[in-house]
């Protein structure tokens, strides 16, 4: 099945109350893999008496302590966010998520549903590591949902979505190579920064402002193996070339 391809993952969450309504907003329509990064409390009484029965999910959830961890194997991030301003992310409904992380899944991409915490939602970096932003189109001066709704509507949207047989019938294979993962993706940011700077790109410009437009750049690409494999050939030979000519 599809869906099993996509995780929640909450980071940081204050309320352990919140971690046992996500799990039953999760079990209720099909899902079940959750990621808990750094969890302020859990396990927790509080969890398992919200979650209603939903507690094999909790049991068997993954608590890692970054985010970086809790998505290394995935090829699809997308963040939820209550924010749209500020964010130079592609910018999504839970519809339209929905049907990107259910099409993608059926592929054999692993997807990650990424919630913040309670009081600030997602880091700037954090949400950096996402390849899309996903917000619920609520009113602009209260945009703010509790977060086991907004875990619901998502979840909902994905069974939606699911149940319209878009995961399961006649959705081409749309990867002819496995993508790179998020792990990857890291690891060749790290190459480029360090190659730009060998080669004295970043100049008087802000090394960090201009990585995230890069970043932008790559994620949108989404790269396969073979083209991983190539930029990072490209990044080696580079800094061979440059030390050379400094020798
Ligand atoms: N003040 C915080 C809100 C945190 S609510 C902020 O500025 O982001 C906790 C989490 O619920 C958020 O991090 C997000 O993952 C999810 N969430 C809440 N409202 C949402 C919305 N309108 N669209 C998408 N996700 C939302």
């Amino acid at each position: 099945m599809s869906v099993e391809n996509i995780r929640i993952v909450l980071v940081n969450t204050t309320h352990p109350g919140n971690i046992g309504s996500a799990a039953r907003a999760m079990k209720t329509m099909g899902l079940s893999s959750l990621y808990l990064v750094d969890p302020v409390v859990f396990p927790s009484g509080e969890a398992r008496a919200l979650s209603s029965g939903a507690t094999d999910l909790l049991e068997n959830a993954i608590i890692t302590k970054t985010l970086e961890e809790a998505i290394a194997d995935c090829e699809l991030v997308i963040g939820a966010s209550a924010r749209v301003r500020g964010i130079s992310l592609e910018l999504t409904d839970p519809r339209e998520g929905a049907h990107i992380a259910v099409a993608e899944a059926a592929s054999g991409t692993r997807v990650a549903l990424v919630f913040g915490r309670e009081d600030r939602g997602l880091t700037n970096e954090e949400l950096r590591l996402c390849h899309r932003q996903v917000h619920i189109p609520s009113v602009a001066d209260f945009s703010s949902l509790n977060l086991a709704a907004s875990v619901q509507v998502l979840c909902y949207e994905l069974r939606m979505a699911h149940l319209a047989g878009e995961g399961e019938s006649g959705v081409p294979d749309i990867r002819e190579r496995a993508l790179a993962d998020s792990a990857q993706m890291e690891s060749f940011y790290q190459h480029l920064r360090s190659t730009l700077d060998e080669i004295g790109f970043f100049k008087s410009c802000n090394p960090d402002k201009i990585m995230t437009k890069l970043r932008r750049v790559y994620g949108r690409s989404r790269l396969n193996s073979v083209e991983y494999n190539i930029l990072r050939g490209i990044l080696s030979e580079t800094q061979a070339a440059v030390r050379n000519l400094r020798r």
